[in-house]
């Protein structure tokens, strides 16, 4: 059905060219001078993200007409950067596995969710199979915060329903849950004074953040809620009383309701412990992305799901710790799934995929927009 020789070669092919997050110019353009190649007709567009997060080049969208009336338009999303060491990536493809030769990761985050959309178009266009409205986005700066599909304007989404390429573990699984996040960041403002002449004169922040933690409700807080202190930083000399400390924390959730109510948890605390000890918490919370949901009967998890079977893989639904572009398109009002494209160890030199995984994750993707076609 896929063309094995073509996605391995456009894999090494991909992962050898450098990209940060934020300089995702040169892969972005390989892949629409790709498409333009292909010889369907396509609308190519490229958003203005990249200008407003610092980066040298935008989202990428791809639009393909479909040929089925009234078909659902489906949304085939992964991103383009990598996390670092990522420069001069060297694949080496031994017993069936592809690792890097060296001291840097491979890239399949998120080469592979790339390469399977690319050839799954070809297929399609190829053989001429039944499909809808199909809109490709490839984002940027998704490592290190989402950004890419944070800043996206959403009125740039077409699709009735889609899929995120970019979940570690076997082709077949499908993330059908995600926790929205928020991060917590405090100051401490206490009273500097000397520590050996007037030390009454003063208000310790590094003893009244210490007490603020001790009191902080973290960890594991319930099956869908987490929290976490992730730095702390602040004082300085042994004999002068600190002013100021900073806290970094963030709390995590899958249920809207309990991440709001975790995340004022913690902000009261810092606030009430600060008050009580003649301090002062400035406290500020940033929604870094909003969780997600997708019921079984939902049409990317039904989708997703058929598609699987339909070529002999074993799909199962899973819930996922992390957060992904998924977050934000279901926020922007596209229910869309995150689907294992077999990348293992990722974020780690120690990245592997292995060489049937590449080809399962096409050919699952072209089983997914002929399924679509049909729903
Ligand atoms: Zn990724």
């Amino acid at each position: 059905m896929i063309n094995k020789e073509r996605v391995l070669s456009e894999f090494f092919e991909l992962v050898r060219i450098t990209c940060r997050t934020k300089a995702e110019r040169e892969v972005a353009d390989v892949l629409k001078n790709k498409i333009a190649a292909y010889g369907w007709e396509v609308s190519v567009s490229e958003d203005d993200v990249g200008q407003k997060i610092g980066g040298n080049c935008g989202n990428v969208f791809f639009h393909f007409k479909g040929n089925v009336p009234g078909a659902p338009r489906l949304l085939l999303g992964a991103h383009l950067d990598c996390v670092e060491p990522s420069a001069g990536v060297e694949p080496v493809l031994k017993d069936g596995i592809i690792t890097s030769a060296g001291d840097t990761i491979l890239g399949g985050d998120d080469k592979a969710g790339v390469v399977a959309i690319m050839e799954a178009l070809r297929v399609i266009h190829e053989q001429n199979l039944p499909h809808g409205d199909i809109q490709v986005v490839f984002t940027v700066a998704e490592e290190g915060g989402v950004n890419g599909s944070k800043n996206m304007d959403p009125s740039w989404l077409k699709a009735d329903f889609g899929f995120a390429l970019d979940s570690s573990g076997i082709p077949g699984k499908i993330i059908v849950e995600a926790p929205g996040q928020n991060k917590i960041n405090v100051v401490v403002h206490g009273k500097t004074a000397h520590a050996g002449l007037a030390p009454e004169e003063g208000i310790n922040a590094v003893v009244v953040a210490g007490k603020a933690l001790a009191e902080l409700s973290q960890g594991r807080i319930d099956a869908e809620t987490t929290a976490n202190v992730g730095s702390i930083k602040g004082g300085g000399a042994t004999n002068i009383v600190p002013d100021k400390v900073e806290i970094f924390c963030e709390a995590r959730s899958r249920n809207p309701e309990k991440l709001a109510a975790q995340t004022q948890r913690m902000v009261d605390t810092f606030e009430k412990v600060a008050a009580a000890n003649g301090a002062r918490a400035e406290v500020t919370v940033q929604k870094a992305y909003g969780p997600f949901v997708l019921a079984t009967d939902s049409a990317p998890v039904q989708t997703a799901v058929k598609a699987a079977e339909a070529i002999g893989l074993t799909p199962t639904t899973e819930a996922t710790g992390g957060g992904s572009d998924a977050n934000f398109f279901n926020t922007y009002g596209v229910p869309t799934a995150v689907l294992a494209v077999g990348m293992s160890k990722v974020h780690t030199t120690d990245e592997y995929i292995k060489e049937a995984d590449l080809y399962r994750t096409a050919e699952w993707m072209v089983a997914i927009i002929k399924e679509a076609a049909n729903r």
